[in-house]
């Protein structure tokens, strides 16, 4: 089959939950695709946010290989030592005491949630205890997660969702303050926004968040799978501020690729929640799983992934802004470290699809939201080619 026909043959066949671009993706190398005619894309969205170390990264691949021939899976009623050794490099990351692996970021919502109501759950027996997340924030699709989910288009055709949620705005803490009861188990929110716009999370706001929290003893969850894994110059991007969450959630470029997310929690938190029993999964922390995230958090250090970060930052943030400086529709650029948007006055779905056919993939976080995710190893010239094919786009 060719690619139309292949494409022809998905619209048949997959449930259309996504309006999906018209190219089917073949091959990945560094921070370039090639769909099946043998087209080369530069690539600005990363499986979103997830290929942090790029495509066909030979040790990376070669751990991976490894591990198939050894042990794909064993049950959690095992151990296995990838995933003990992932546990350990993720715990020394994140300054975390305990982990536990889930095959996706909702999942690790979901973890999350079920701790922080158990939690509050042993202090006074019970059950009504509520949580208060943001606006325009995004935690997944699975009930738990999508309860949180500060987008109501997304929530109100599932609802009655689990229900004792309260929304909050970010950055604003008497919004917080206004839903703050007795009841309150925890506050969950993004460090910096994702799929709901590029909004960091400001240190003031956190530091008042944090202070309420130990104050009432609420559970502060961090959901660190987008913005997390260096993405932001912070291995978690909690540590830019040094605002430490009780719970964490991580997936995304926690695996570059393959499937697999965490919850993790502060010591604490974990004596006094979930126990043998509370929470399970036949496949998260599996030996496959688990060689990948030890391999990541290797290359990280090996390849020095985050200092690249944060060196390169200030030319990324410099080369967008001179496009939100040279064009009227775009009204801001705003995020942090390769986690940057670009906002527009009007949708920005055509230039995306401009962008496509000039060899460029980028992503939107949004109607008017142009989102720049990329792998965490692009350099100066991937970033003067993304910016001269979007010029061009934006000038047509
Ligand atoms: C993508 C995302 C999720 C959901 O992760 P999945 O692996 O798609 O389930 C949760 N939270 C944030 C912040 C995300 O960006």
């Amino acid at each position: 089959m060719n690619m139309k026909e292949y494409i022809a043959q998905a619209e048949k066949d997959l449930l259309h939950t996504y309006n999906r671009f018209q190219i089917v993706l073949d091959k990945g190398d560094g921070v370039y695709l090639y769909d099946m005619e043998g087209k080369k894309y530069l690539d600005f969205v990363a499986g979103i946010a997830v290929f942090a170390l790029g495509y066909n990264n030979k040790e990376y691949n070669d751990a991976l290989k490894h591990q198939i021939d050894k042990l794909l899976h064993t049950s959690n009623y095992y151990y296995n030592v990838p995933a003990i050794e992932a546990a350990r490099k993720m715990k020394k990351a994140s300054r975390m005491d305990r982990v536990f692996f889930t095959n996706s970021g909702t999942e690790a919502l979901e973890g999350a949630i079920k701790a922080a109501r158990k939690y509050a759950y042993l202090k006074d027996g019970n059950t009504d205890h509520e949580i208060i997340a943001m606006n325009h924030s995004f935690h997944g699709r699975t009930m738990g997660a999508l309860s949180i989910t500060g987008n109501p288009k997304y929530r109100e055709p599932f609802e009655p969702l689990i229900g004792n949620v309260k929304f909050a705005d970010l950055n604003d803490f008497d919004s917080i303050l206004a839903n703050v009861t007795d009841k309150t188990c925890a506050i969950i929110l993004e460090p910096v926004q994702g799929e709901g716009g590029l909004y960091p999370a400001t240190e003031d706001f956190l530091t008042r968040v944090r202070a309420l929290c130990d104050e009432k003893d609420i559970l502060l969850i961090f959901d660190e799978v987008q913005c997390g894994m260096g993405r932001t110059g912070y291995m978690y991007a909690w540590q830019r501020y040094n605002i430490k969450p009780d719970i964490m959630t991580s997936a995304k470029a926690l695996g570059c690729g393959v499937p697999v997310g965490a919850f993790m929690m502060t010591e604490r938190v974990a004596q006094n929640s979930l126990t043998s029993g509370d929470h399970g999964t036949t496949y998260g922390g599996n030996p496959f799983a688990c060689a990948a995230v030890e391999k990541v958090f290797d290359l990280f250090e090996k390849d020095h992934i985050i200092e690249h970060v944060r060196e390169l930052t200030p030319y990324f943030e410099q080369r967008l802004q001179e496009l939100a400086d040279k064009y009227d529709c775009i009204t801001e650029r705003r995020g942090v470290g390769f986690m940057q948007g670009l906002v527009f006055d009007r949708p920005v779905g055509e230039i995306i699809n401009k962008a496509l056919e000039n060899g460029l993939l980028l992503i939107n976080a949004g109607p008017n939201i142009i989102r720049f995710v990329p792998s965490l190893i692009i350099t100066k010239e991937n970033i003067d080619e993304m910016i001269a094919i979007l010029d061009n786009c934006i000038v047509e």
